[in-house]
């Protein structure tokens, strides 16, 4: 069994603050170490069910988070960016399932640093005339690929939307948000425990592997920036709904991997990096 493993840091066990999660912040070496234990956790879990092949993906900011040395010896890492499939680079058909670690709420929501893969500058996105963050459009990826996402962690407003989104996939809530900057935590050891056997038995219990579905899917993406919206139609196949949102039509991945070119554009006139 091939696992795939998308690692984001808001969601992490323990962390809250934008300082545990940005390089520099007085809490990142802590949060760095955290957010390898909760990848840790899973792969213990992946592990114990099965996984013969486990890629790990460092997905947050500058995908540089997790050290090697403190990743569990069994996994494979990929660290760096720019990538080009960004938050899922590596994922490919041949994995049998997906686990989403540290994940979190889309723009809008009071959930733990809560955001779309930038800090201000997304206001809304949808799939498909559907509301979607990071963990819809991770899902609707992995699944044109033919692998399910079949377990994530984060807070409860980022478990939740994963349950709203798809009922299939098993959430693990490692703390509950007061807000977008505070929560009320699991305790790490449980926390722990908690990952690695919910992954277990969600990759014990994992639908079968599905066939790449193809099938054409419409992104439309609601900027704070005019700006941004004004100049992504000189991208042949993008178009305007209003003054602010920029739509496209296409399959997946392509139209993710086309929706990290449209974040480059609006990083270059913003002057605010892509976050995830
Ligand atoms: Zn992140």
């Amino acid at each position: 069994m091939r696992v795939y493993l998308s690692a984001d840091m808001e969601g992490v066990t323990g962390l809250v603050d934008a300082a545990d999660v940005q390089p520099g912040g007085r809490d990142y070496e802590r949060g760095r170490l955290l957010m390898a234990e909760d990848v840790n956790a899973a792969v213990r879990g992946a592990l114990a069910a099965g996984a013969t092949d486990i890629l790990v993906n460092d997905a947050h900011g500058p995908m540089r988070n997790l050290r090697p040395e403190d990743l569990h010896p069994e996994a494979r890492l990929v660290r760096g960016s720019p990538k080009t499939m960004g938050m899922l680079a590596g994922l490919e058909p041949g994995h049998d399932a997906m686990i989403c670690v540290g994940y979190h709420s889309r723009a809008g929501t009071a959930g733990v640093l809560s955001h779309s893969f930038m800090g201000h500058e997304i206001e809304d996105i949808w799939l498909d005339d559907r509301p979607v963050g990071e963990i819809g459009l991770a899902q609707a990826t992995a699944a044109a690929l033919g692998v399910p996402l079949v377990a994530l962690t984060g807070d409860d407003t980022a478990c939740a939307e994963a349950a709203a989104w798809d009922d299939s996939i098993t959430t693990v809530t490692v703390k509950r948000a007061h807000g977008r900057f505070a929560a009320d935590l699991l305790p790490v050891t449980q926390a722990h425990h908690h990952i690695e056997t919910a992954v277990a038995t969600a990759l014990s219990t994992r639908p079968p592997t599905a066939a790449a579905t193809g099938g054409e899917h419409t992104l439309a993406v609601r900027w704070q920036s005019a700006s941004v919206a004004a100049i992504l139609p000189g991208i042949p196949g993008v178009t305007t709904t209003d003054s602010r949102t920029t739509r496209a039509t296409g399959e997946l991945p392509a139209l993710y991997r086309l929706f990290g070119v449209w974040m480059r554009v609006a990083a270059s006139l913003t002057n605010q990096a892509p976050y995830c």
